[in-house]
């Protein structure tokens, strides 16, 4: 599965979420982001009923200050929605969120 790309990318709004290490980002999302857009994936539910993201990407016109997930994410928080949430470097992975998910695997 980690064999077209050694690291990856993942991109919300236009604005770059997490990046890392192809298996690391995979199999361990730290963006909720992330890890919301990997259980969409129907092999990984292991035959359970195919899963969306709630609401709809922000259009250009209704981005603001803040998360651009926000609107989306099931672990916002007040300081999500102000100010410029900046890209962590967080031991070889890149995330951008105020509460980065532990590495776990889980959905948020
Ligand atoms: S910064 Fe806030 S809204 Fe954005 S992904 Fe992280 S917790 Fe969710």
């Amino acid at each position: 599965m980690y064999e077209n790309a050694d690291e990856v990318a993942v991109l919300y709004g236009g604005v770059l979420m997490e990046r890392g290490p192809a298996r690391d980002v995979i199999e361990r999302p730290m963006h909720p982001y992330t890890a919301a857009l990997l259980a969409c994936v129907p092999h990984r539910r292991d035959g359970a009923r195919q899963v969306g993201i709630e609401g709809s990407v922000p259009s250009v016109a209704d981005w603001r200050p803040g998360c651009r997930f926000v609107s989306r994410c099931s672990v916002a928080q007040a300081q999500c929605q102000s100010g410029s949430i900046p890209l962590a470097d967080l031991g070889g992975r890149s995330v951008r969120c105020v509460t980065p998910l532990a590495g776990t695997g889980a959905p948020p």
